[in-house]
């Protein structure tokens, strides 16, 4: 199944896609990951991209597309994948309705109040991108991962002018996305308010859209 997860910056897609991706046995994509770990490794990619990121604007479309197309090509993705920010704006959705056919689109919803509340505390692995939150979800040993023993960071766009900008363009930009995909009736509410230790009851409400899955 072609799954695309989508919600607002913070309301913990990330975490929840990582979820999904593991029960299922499915890769999550997630272009945030990608496009980090490009300016990590210092790549063309990385050198083109890094000033749009640390200000929390989007990436130009041309650039997103096609790289996100480029791995979804890619074998692991032939028997479906969580796609985790992606598309994020209508030419982006229709791009990749070209060439991917989307089977459900999951909607994470919370309040302002608790998007606001996971962006402040999140930490990520600098070596492998798992996500942390400071109060939610803490690591065993302040700092590190759990998983792979690489130092949390808290991401450059993670400043309030950043994380204000990303709200911004997630509500110009990203909100008509939801429209298009509600249109085609693929899209559904995901109900995200619970705290991460009842992820759950969010994955309940997930499961029951993913059924028929094999
Ligand atoms: P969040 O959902 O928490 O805002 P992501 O990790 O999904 O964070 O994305 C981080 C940044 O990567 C975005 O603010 C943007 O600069 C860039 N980015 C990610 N996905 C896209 C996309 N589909 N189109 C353009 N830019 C993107
Ligand atoms: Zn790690």
């Amino acid at each position: 199944m072609n799954v695309v997860i989508l919600g607002s910056p913070g309301v913990g897609k990330g975490t929840y896609a990582n979820f999904l991706s593991e029960k299922y046995n499915t890769p999550r994509i997630s272009t945030g990951d990608l496009f980090r770990e490009a300016i990590r490794d210092e790549t063309e990619l990385g050198k083109k991209i890094k000033d749009y990121v640390s200000r929390g604007d989007l990436v130009p479309d041309e650039i997103t597309i096609e790289l996100v197309k480029e791995r979804l090509e890619r074998d692991d993705c032939k028997n479906g994948f969580f796609l985790d920010g992606f598309p994020r704006t209508v030419v982006q959705a229709e791009a990749l309705e070209k060439f991917k056919k989307i089977d459900k689109v999951l909607n994470f919803v919370a309040s302002d109040r608790v998007v606001l509340s996971r962006l402040g505390g999140r930490r990520t692995c600098r070596e492998c991108g798992a996500i942390y939150h400071i109060k939610e979800i803490p690591p065993k040993v302040e700092g590190i991962c759990d998983f792979c023993g690489g130092k949390l960071y808290q991401r450059s766009d993670e400043t309030p002018q950043a994380i204000k900008n990303r709200l911004k363009v997630y509500r110009e930009k990203t909100k008509p996305v939801l429209d298009y995909f509600r249109k085609r009736g693929l899209l559904v509410d995901i109900d995200a308010k619970y705290p991460f230790e009842e992820i759950d009851k969010v994955i309940f409400q997930c499961e029951k859209h993913l059924q028929g899955w094999v």
